[in-house]
């Protein structure tokens, strides 16, 4: 039976719970036990695969085709091990697998109520992981603060799980903030006293304290928060702000924090942390040699959260180059006429992001057509690959109105079309073509060259497809299919061979690049572009 550790929150959101349950889980597994992390959401969406990303950021996809929150992201990020469906439960499918059951007569006639019969299921997806017999350790991250009204059957289902499997096999760990008062000069613990007051009112008293700093925690304070949160004084931790999410593991381990959870799990200590790989990488992205600048096109660019995933992935392949990516942020709603092309100015690589309906599209297919005619480097995801297809097929075929029929149903030139199993569809949440499939490169391809390998899989959270029936066209014009399903033949890489460095994929590679793992792609086009920064320095 795997042990149990339950990570809360109190006093503000945004305290990232998701960076220091992986900053945990990664010290547990660099000591040699196997740890995975979950997340319970307690909005009522199924899943995030509905929200738009102005709401929770980017909707991360896991190879099971599961749309789930983007803390996953970290988890793998972190652990360089898969999630899956299992480790995202929101409140919206913990009651519809409550209500189905109810339609199917399983509660015999009994009245269902949140306590016990939303509380049960909810700790039997406590367990779903721990279940499969392949971890020492499962954390659970439990989303929104306490307090919160939706929150409230999680924390119930915590405590009486920790009641019924024993303070030995599970731990509460409780993350506040102690923010710093600038006309008092002092750091207030009151905040953290109330939260931590709310979750021993629900019956759930927090065995490790920690706390998100801007300054020093003094031993004095410690004391205090000790003393009056009914914790030990050792496991008052301290979290401080620091330059990169990638430090915090360890700032935890300077903390001892994965030795004081693993004193209370009754777990050995024998093993050291053996993080020199992970401190190889801390290094070289402190202190990089050179700098490049890439634009990221796309429409959500007001929230960096919703292209999380692609954030993460240039910092790690900008390690790999020992380079630092510095991302210009372009609204692609103002890439709307040739005169705003100043935005695209003194760029070396062009991103065109992934994204859905018709706003902002014009904008990312006059980025493309930018990259192309000036050889920049260029990369494009999803809904990106498809605006290549669409820009190519425009301006270099003379397919004038050439579109995908997301935007245009009425197109003389669907270059870009629905796939065929989309088309009756009338319910929207994952009903996407989801998760991984495999991919056959061509091996004189920049896609070979970058991951070495002649089949992949890859990631897909996708409606349209491009449309095989102008494959010859492209391919004899200069654009060629690079990637493809070899069972489905569905297109998943187009390349301009010609091009510097031109590749547009239909999956999405930012889900699978992890600090251990640079996504090949990445690593690619960020070398493409710092090999395009140094022709442009005068010799
Ligand atoms: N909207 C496009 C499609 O559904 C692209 C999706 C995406 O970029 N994730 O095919």
């Amino acid at each position: 039976m795997a042990k149990h550790i339950f990570v809360t929150g109190g006093v503000a959101s945004s305290l990232g719970k998701g960076i220091i349950a992986s900053s945990l889980a990664k010290l547990l597994q660099s000591r040699g036990f196997s740890v995975t992390i979950q997340k319970f959401d307690p909005y009522i969406n199924i899943d995030p695969g509905t929200l738009n990303p102005y709401e929770h950021g980017e909707c991360y996809v896991t190879d099971d085709g599961a749309e789930t929150d983007l803390d996953l992201g970290h988890y793998e990020r972190f652990l360089n091990i898969p999630t899956s469906k299992a480790n995202n439960i929101t409140t919206g499918r913990i009651y519809y697998n409550v209500i189905t059951k109810e339609r199917e007569g399983a509660y015999l006639g009994k009245t269902v109520q949140v306590v016990p019969h939303i509380t049960n299921e909810i700790k039997r997806n406590f367990l779903l992981l721990s279940e499969t017999g392949k971890y020492d350790i499962v954390i659970t991250e439990i989303g929104g603060c306490v307090g919160d009204i939706e929150s409230l059957p999680f924390i119930e289902a915590v405590r009486q799980f920790k009641w019924e499997q024993g303070a030995q096999n599970t731990l509460v760990v409780h993350l506040t903030l102690v923010p710093y008062l600038k006309s008092a000069g002092e750091l207030k613990t009151k905040p953290s006293q109330n939260s931590v007051r709310q979750l021993s009112e629900a019956g759930i008293q927090p065995d490790i304290l920690i706390c998100r700093t801007e300054y020093e925690l003094p031993a004095e304070l410690r004391k205090k928060m000790a003393l009056f949160c009914n914790v030990d004084f050792d496991c008052v931790i301290e979290a401080r702000d620091s330059d990169t999410i990638y430090a915090v593991p360890l700032l935890m381990q300077d903390e001892k924090l994965d030795e004081r959870v693993l004193q209370k799990l009754n777990l050995p200590i024998d093993k050291p942390v053996e993080l020199t790989r992970w401190k190889d990488f801390l290094r070289k992205l402190r202190v990089p040699k050179e700098e490049v600048r890439i634009g990221l096109v796309g429409k959500y660019v007001e929230l960096h959260d919703a292209y999380k995933s692609i954030v993460e992935s240039f910092i790690h392949a900008g390690v790999m180059n020992e380079c630092k990516v510095k991302i210009e942020w372009i609204q692609s709603e103002k890439l709307d006429s040739d005169q705003s092309l100043y935005l695209l100015e003194n760029l070396h690589g062009i991103l065109v992001a992934p994204g859905f309906g018709q706003r902002g599209i014009e904008g990312k297919i006059r980025a493309v057509r930018y990259a192309r005619e000036k050889n920049i480097p260029f990369f494009g995801i999803c809904l990106g690959m498809q605006c290549a297809t669409i820009e190519f097929a425009r301006n270099v075929l003379g397919f004038a109105d050439a579109h995908t029929t997301e935007a245009n149903p009425e197109t003389s030139y669907p270059v870009i079309a629905l796939m065929p199993d989309q088309q009756n569809l009338k319910q929207m949440g994952g009903t996407m073509r989801l998760g991984a499939y495999t991919c056959q490169l061509r091996h004189d391809s920049n896609s070979f060259r970058a991951y070495q390998n002649l089949r992949i899989q890859e990631r897909h959270r996708h409606r349209y497809e491009f449309n095989n029936d102008y494959l010859p066209q492209f391919e004899e014009a200069g654009m060629i299919c690079a990637g493809i399903n070899p069972e489905t033949k569905l297109v998943e890489i187009v390349e301009i061979p010609s091009h510097r460095w031109f590749v547009g994929v239909q999956f999405h590679p930012e889900l699978k690049s992890t600090v251990e793992n640079p996504h090949p792609l990445f690593v690619g086009f960020v070398k493409a572009t710092l090999e395009y920064a140094l022709t442009k320095i005068p010799q």
